[in-house]
C-alpha cells in the first residue's frame, strides 16, 4: 500500500470543513474517572487517521462516541456537521460512520456473504434491487466479489473482516472508524485488510483505524497518540515516530533505521514505513545489483 503524500490531502481539504469536529469531549463510564478527559479533535473529509495508545487510554470509547453509540458527558461531538447528542440526528450520525470492531465472527450475523452485507441497508428499508447493487459493489470495494455466496465460517480472518467493512460499506457512510480491525488477524489478513483501507481512503474515504501496530499506523497520514483520555501527540507519522511516547515502540522499520543508524549507516530522519526504508538503503547497496 502507498500512502498518499501529505500535500495533496491537505491543498485539497484546506477549504474543507472537518468532517468530525469534537470540541472539549469529556466521557464517564458512571461515576468513575473520565475514560475521555477535554479532548478535541477535528478529522478533514478523505482524511486517513491513525489512534494510538496503550491499553486503557480511551481509544475504543472515542470509537463509540464518534459513532454516537456513547454520547459526551461534556463538550459535543459533531459528524459531518451533525450533533451526536440531537436525538434526531442519531440514526442518521450512524448511518455516517461505518463502525468495525475487532472480531469479525461478532459482526457477522448471516450464514451466506451477501445476505450479512444486505443486513443493514435491508434495515434501512432499501428497495431490493438497490440493495443488490449496494452490496455488490461494497464486496468489489473489499476484493470479495466472488465470496457472495460463501458461508463466512468458511473464510479466513483476513476475509471475514474484509466482509465486515463490506457490512459497513454497504450502508454508505462517509466516515469509517475501525477499533483494531487487524487485531485478530493472522499477517496475511491483517496485510488485506490494510490494502482494503489504503485502497478506500484513495478512494475518497475518511479512514480512523485504531491499531496498537505501529506499522500500520505508519501508513496514515496522521498519528494521533492517546493517553489517560487525552490527546498527547497528533502529526504525520514521520514526526509522531521520532518522538519518545512511554508504553509506544516505533514501527518495525523505525526501528531498523535506528540500529542501522547505531551502526554507523547515514539514513535520514523520518524513516517509519518498510518502503521509505528501502528508498533509504537502495542508494548504498546498489553496486550489489
Ligand atoms: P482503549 O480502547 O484505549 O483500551 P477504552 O476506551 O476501552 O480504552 O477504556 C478507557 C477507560 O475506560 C479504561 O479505564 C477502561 O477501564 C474504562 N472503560 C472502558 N469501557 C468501560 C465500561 N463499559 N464501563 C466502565 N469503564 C469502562
Ligand atoms: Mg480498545
Amino acid at each position: 500500500m502507498t500512502a498518499r503524500p501529505s500535500s495533496i490531502s491537505s491543498s485539497s481539504s484546506a477549504v474543507q470543513s472537518p468532517i468530525l469536529d469534537l470540541q472539549g469531549v469529556t466521557f464517564a463510564y458512571g461515576d468513575g474517572e473520565p475514560a475521555i478527559s477535554g479532548l478535541s479533535l477535528s478529522v478533514l473529509a478523505g482524511a486517513f487517521v491513525a489512534v494510538v495508545g496503550a491499553n486503557g487510554s480511551g481509544k475504543s470509547t472515542l470509537a463509540r462516541l464518534l459513532d454516537g453509540l456513547l454520547l459526551p458527558t461534556s463538550g459535543r461531538v459533531l459528524v459531518d456537521g451533525l450533533h451526536t447528542a440531537d436525538p434526531e440526528a442519531r440514526w442518521e450520525v450512524r448511518r455516517r460512520v461505518g463502525l468495525v470492531f475487532q472480531n469479525p465472527d461478532n459482526q457477522i450475523v448471516a450464514s451466506i456473504v451477501e445476505d450479512d452485507v444486505a443486513f443493514g441497508p435491508e434495515n434501512l428499508g432499501i428497495e431490493p434491487l438497490l440493495i443488490k447493487q449496494r452490496v455488490d459493489s461494497a464486496l468489489a470495494a473489499v476484493g470479495m466479489g466472488a465470496f457472495g455466496r460463501h458461508a463466512p465460517d468458511k473464510l479466513s480472518g483476513g476475509q471475514k473482516q474484509r466482509v465486515a467493512i463490506a457490512g459497513a460499506l454497504a450502508m454508505q457512510p462517509r466516515i469509517l472508524v475501525l477499533d483494531e480491525p487487524t487485531a485478530m488477524l493472522d499477517p496475511d489478513g491483517r496485510q488485506e485488510v490494510m490494502e482494503v483501507l489504503g485502497r478506500l481512503h484513495a478512494g475518497g474515504m475518511t479512514v480512523v483505524l485504531i491499531t496498537h501496530y505501529m506499522e500500520e499506523a505508519a501508513l496514515a497520514e496522521r498519528v494521533i497518540v492517546m493517553q489517560g483520555g487525552r490527546i498527547v501527540d497528533d502529526a504525520a507519522p514521520a514526526d509522531v515516530f521520532t518522538r519518545e511516547h512511554p508504553g509506544l515502540d516505533l514501527p518495525p522499520a523505525a526501528q531498523m533505521a535506528q540500529s542501522l543508524r547505531a551502526r554507523g549507516l547515514r539514513l535520514p530522519a523520518g524513516i517509519v514505513t518498510v518502503e521509505a526504508l528501502a528508498d533509504a538503503l537502495r542508494p548504498l547497496i546498489r553496486h550489489a545489483d
